[in-house]
């Protein structure tokens, strides 16, 4: 996985990591060449300060050497004359570096050296000159604590740096979820705001920081389109129900102009144009069912419902259709079940379904309609025929506004491809399901469960 692929939080913590590491690690480095350097100095000071005590010592002469190394603090030193070695203490004798053969350096200063033991001095020389003689001078200090000293700073700062790495790590994410914790907020609550829900807000929980300001901008969009959405759905509401009036008022006249005409082929024209005002009025009607649908101002009412009862008042309601088209509608309907709903949208499904049900059938067909209590639902509703059933590819579609599955026929049978999404609407505001199913035979099977 790219970094770039990762989440903002890891990528944070991982900058957050990088950047304190590069700044530890210049930290320690730092840290351990400048003790090393006073470190050192230190050292020098003091091997110059004993040197410039031998000198003055090897000056006056080799009891004053000797009171050097008896009484004073220093303990490594060589004299070495003409000769060969004037003086040298017992230290010397004893130490390692006697083994540096320092008298093989002809120049004074100070310098470091180390033995293949690991044993390590730092040496200062100076040339002493008598009125007689001319001796050279050596002192050294063991360097093994400075450099012990110095081991021990950088294991501690490269033990350190891995823990400084591991706690940056932690910190890092912890630090990165809180300042990011906003915009899980605003993920969630913008999911859920859908066509239906643009009422709700995003939240905003610091209105001068980024993430606030976002929020407070999208806020501001969805006002907008709420905004056009309400608009759009208050025109649709007003439309169908200002052409409700003057469909009526056209269906009065053309009834009254049917009854005084006594030309056939203008009573054939009329006759039509009723037809097709009763489509219109009807069309209307389910505009207008869907805008209040939509707005939320469609009127229910929460009631027990005899399910069979209700049932049966659908059947004798579209009891003519079905006998117009000489099909058979049978009932098998379970008594005593009952259901909280709005008792008009119910019907309405139902009435819908049924209308569908005699609609697609052909002339002669069956119809079933069945009320069961079945666990674990509360009451479950079906609408069956013998009809040609729906192509699995439209099954997913059919309870969309204004689909039809073959336009042509449909609108040969006067549906415009609302019923559906009326009856969907009017089972789901009643907190049921609506759901085709083949049935088995051939036909469709249209059922309404509702919950316990
Ligand atoms: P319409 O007003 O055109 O009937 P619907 O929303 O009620 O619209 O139905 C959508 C489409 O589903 C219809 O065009 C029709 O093709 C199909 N349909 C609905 N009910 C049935 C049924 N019982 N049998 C076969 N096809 C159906």
């Amino acid at each position: 996985m790219r970094i770039a692929e990762t989440s903002v939080r890891t990528r944070l913590t991982l900058w957050h990591v990088a950047a304190l590491g590069i700044i530890v690690l210049a930290f320690s480095a730092t840290v351990y060449f400048s003790v090393r350097s006073a470190l050192l100095a230190q050292l020098d000071q003091q091997i110059a300060h004993d040197l410039g005590i031998v000198r003055q010592a090897a000056a006056a002469g080799a009891y004053e050497l000797y009171e050097t190394e008896e009484h004073g603090s220093i303990s490594l030193f060589e004299v070495l004359g003409k000769a060969g070695v004037v003086y040298k203490t017992q230290a010397w004798s004893r130490a390692a570096v006697q083994n540096l053969d320092v008298s093989t350096r002809p120049e004074d200063g100070s310098w470091s050296s180390t033995l293949p033991t690991g044993d390590s001095y730092r040496i200062h020389a100076a040339t002493v000159r008598t009125a007689d003689d001319t001796f050279r001078v050596i002192v050294a200090e063991d360097e093994r604590p400075v450099r012990r000293s110095l081991r021990s700073l950088a294991l501690t700062l490269l033990l350190g740096f891995p823990g400084a790495l591991a706690l940056a790590l932690v910190g890092g994410y912890l630090l990165a979820g809180k300042a990011l914790s906003p915009i899980n907020g605003i993920v969630s609550k913008a999911q859920e705001i859908t066509a239906d829900r643009l009422s709700e807000r995003l939240p905003v929980d610091n209105p001068n920081d980024e993430f606030g300001k976002l929020a407070i901008v999208f806020n501001t969009t969805f006002s907008r389109l709420q905004d056009s959405f309400d608009r759009l759905k208050r025109f649709t509401a007003d439309a169908s129900h200002e052409l409700r009036t003057p469909l009526t008022a056209i269906r009065s006249i053309g009834e009254v102009a049917l009854q005084s005409s006594t030309d056939q082929a203008c009573r054939e024209v009329i006759g039509s144009m009723l037809e097709e005002t009763d489509r219109l009025r009807a069309l209307a009607d389910n505009l207008l069912m869907l805008a209040r649908a939509d707005s939320g101002m469609a009127p229910l009412r929460r009631e027990l419902v005899d399910a069979a009862l209700l049932v049966h008042e659908a059947v004798e309601y579209m009891h003519a259709l079905f006998e117009e088209k000489r099909q058979t509608l049978e009932m098998d309907l379970e008594t005593g079940v009952y259901v909280e709903a709005d008792r008009t949208a119910l019907r309405q499904a139902i009435i819908n379904l049924l209308d569908n049900a005699t609609k697609y059938t052909a002339a002669g067909g069956f119809v079933l309609a069945t009320v069961r209590s079945e666990k674990p639902a509360a009451m479950i509703i079906e609408i069956s025929d013998t009809g040609p059933g729906i192509p699995e590819d439209h099954r997913d579609k059919i309870f969309d506004r204004f689909y039809r599955i073959d336009p042509g026929r449909s609108s040969e049978t006067g549906g415009a491809g609302l019923g559906l999404s009326i009856a969907r609407w009017a089972v789901e505001v009643n907190r049921g399901r609506l759901q085709f199913e083949p049935r088995p035979g051939g036909g469709s099977t249209f059922r309404i469960t509702m919950p316990a």
